[in-house]
């Protein structure tokens, strides 16, 4: 079965790249039938904190990426990286090193001066156990000299590293705690992970954790190394947008399943589709589909399909995403009476809405009370004239049957009797109605507000 996994280092809030790789590992575990776990690789203890971890795992929950069971803890596995170390040691995979930090600056020092490579070479690799002194001692890998070390990547193909490039890595550090890279396998392997996907960045990470793969004899995971995700300009990361944090792409109202669309897109594709539900992304997604070329992010793409998810959410749905919303960003929740309203009137402002905050501001004529306060646009669209005609139609409301042919039909008589156009009765009465200058069109507003409150915002503009 396939086991993949997120290991996020809790040291700040999920960005972008972290969301997508937590993303393609999440799909490609649910497209399998598989597994996807979730550790927080919290061993940096200057760097790592509790907030951070909260943050990371509050924006998996909001992205929709569900993980299974607990969250492992990195550094409480600690005794077990450091058993595998001396397991290392045991099989004659790994070695004492008893050079002190002074003498590998030594070396190093000494080898800069001849123009030599720096790679630490440790006098203690070949040293019998019976000529250890009674010191502090670090364990080693004993990495291969000679031949190559290739990574079979899904995404960037064979990548080949000379083995002379690699040094005898330490394991364990002489005061016992176990090295980052350690950690990562033993704890991949243990876990069960047979995909691990992540950030290009890790690529050369691979050919040293591939040294502790070998030494254990463990079968090595498939590797698929995603390319990094750059600027619109093709540059990296600005704080707008992709640098921000997930939960910062919530408070601005974006739709989680919208932003689980984009972010699956931004370097992996299915044919020309773009617009998706997360059930075919779970259908379609593989690795094959990773492009090899870094992603460019696009903040009008995201729109594009973010209106395509509201316009396609259902209504009681959206309704119970704004209502999210607008607690996470720190604003009034809606009461029950709104939260209908908003209901009836979904119909005609879904459509066209890109976010939560644009589809609430179309809203703001059915959330609002009477007497509707009017802003400065809409204030200036009721002059006197305008409101004269506002007045001269309510009989004509009371006693129209309440569908949009007949309201229509009301309004173009009333124009038409004025010598003006339906078109410039529409500023006034959408002023009337809603005392904003966007909202839905004015039979659409009647239709939702009703007889009664239609009249009565008529009669309030026209006072
Ligand atoms: N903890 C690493 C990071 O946050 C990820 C390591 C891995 O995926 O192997 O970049």
């Amino acid at each position: 079965p396939v086991v993949t996994r997120f290991a996020p280092s809790p040291t700040g809030y999920l960005h972008i790249g972290g969301a997508r790789t937590a993303l393609f590992n999440w799909l490609y575990a649910r497209h399998c039938g598989g597994k996807f776990l979730l550790r927080i690789e919290d061993t940096d203890r200057a760097r790592s904190t509790p907030e951070a971890t909260e943050a990371i795992l509050k924006g998996l929950t909001w992205l929709g990426l569900d993980w299974d069971g607990e969250a492992v803890s990195q550094f409480e596995r600690a005794d077990r990286h450091a058993e595998v170390a001396r397991e290392m040691l045991a099989r004659g995979a790994a070695y004492k090193c008893f050079s002190t930090q002074d003498e590998i600056e030594a070396f190093r020092e000494a080898a800069r001066a001849k123009n030599e490579s720096t790679l630490f070479r440790s006098p203690w690799r070949d040293v019998p156990e019976a000529d250890h002194p009674d010191a502090p001692f670090a364990i080693r890998v004993k990495a291969p000299r000679e031949g190559q070390t290739v990574i079979r990547d899904r995404v960037q193909g064979d990548v080949t590293i000379r083995n002379d490039q690699l040094d005898d890595m330490i394991v364990l550090r002489s005061d016992g705690t176990p090295v980052y890279m350690l950690a990562v396998v033993v704890d991949d392997h243990d876990m069960g992970v047979t995909h691990v996907i992540r950030g290009d960045d890790h690529l050369n990470n691979a050919a040293r954790q591939m040294l502790v793969y070998d030494a254990m004899g463990w079968e090595v995971p498939v590797w698929a190394h995603i390319p990094l995700i750059h600027g619109e300009d093709g540059k990296k990361l600005s704080k707008r947008h992709g640098a921000l944090g997930v939960e910062e792409w919530a408070a601005e109202g974006w739709p989680a399943s919208a932003m689980r669309n984009y972010l699956a897109r931004l370097g992996w594709s299915h044919g020309d589709d773009e617009f998706f539900t997360d059930a075919q992304a779970i259908q379609w997604f593989d690795l094959d589909g990773i492009r090899q070329a870094p992603a460019r992010f696009d903040t009008k793409k995201l729109a594009n399909l973010s209106g395509q998810h509201i316009a396609a959410t259902d209504d009681a749905a959206l309704v119970a995403q704004i209502q999210e919303y607008l607690s996470l960003s720190g604003q009034k929740a809606l009461t029950p009476t709104q939260q209908s309203d908003l209901n009836r009137a979904m119909y005609c402002l879904k459509d066209r809405a890109k976010t939560y905050p644009e589809l609430l501001e179309k809203a703001f004529f059915v959330l609002t009370g009477r007497p509707v306060e009017p802003d400065e646009k809409s204030a200036a669209a009721l002059d006197a004239v305008s409101r004269s005609i506002l007045l001269e139609l309510t009989p004509h409301l009371r006693n129209a049957s309440w569908n949009r042919d007949t309201l229509e039909a009301v309004v173009g008589g009333v124009a038409t009797a004025h010598q003006t156009k339906l078109g410039k009765l529409a500023g006034p009465l959408r002023a009337a109605l809603s005392g904003r200058s966007v909202s839905p069109s004015v039979f659409d507003m009647m239709l939702v507000l009703g007889r009664e409150e239609t009249v009565a915002r008529l009669e309030d503009a026209a006072r």
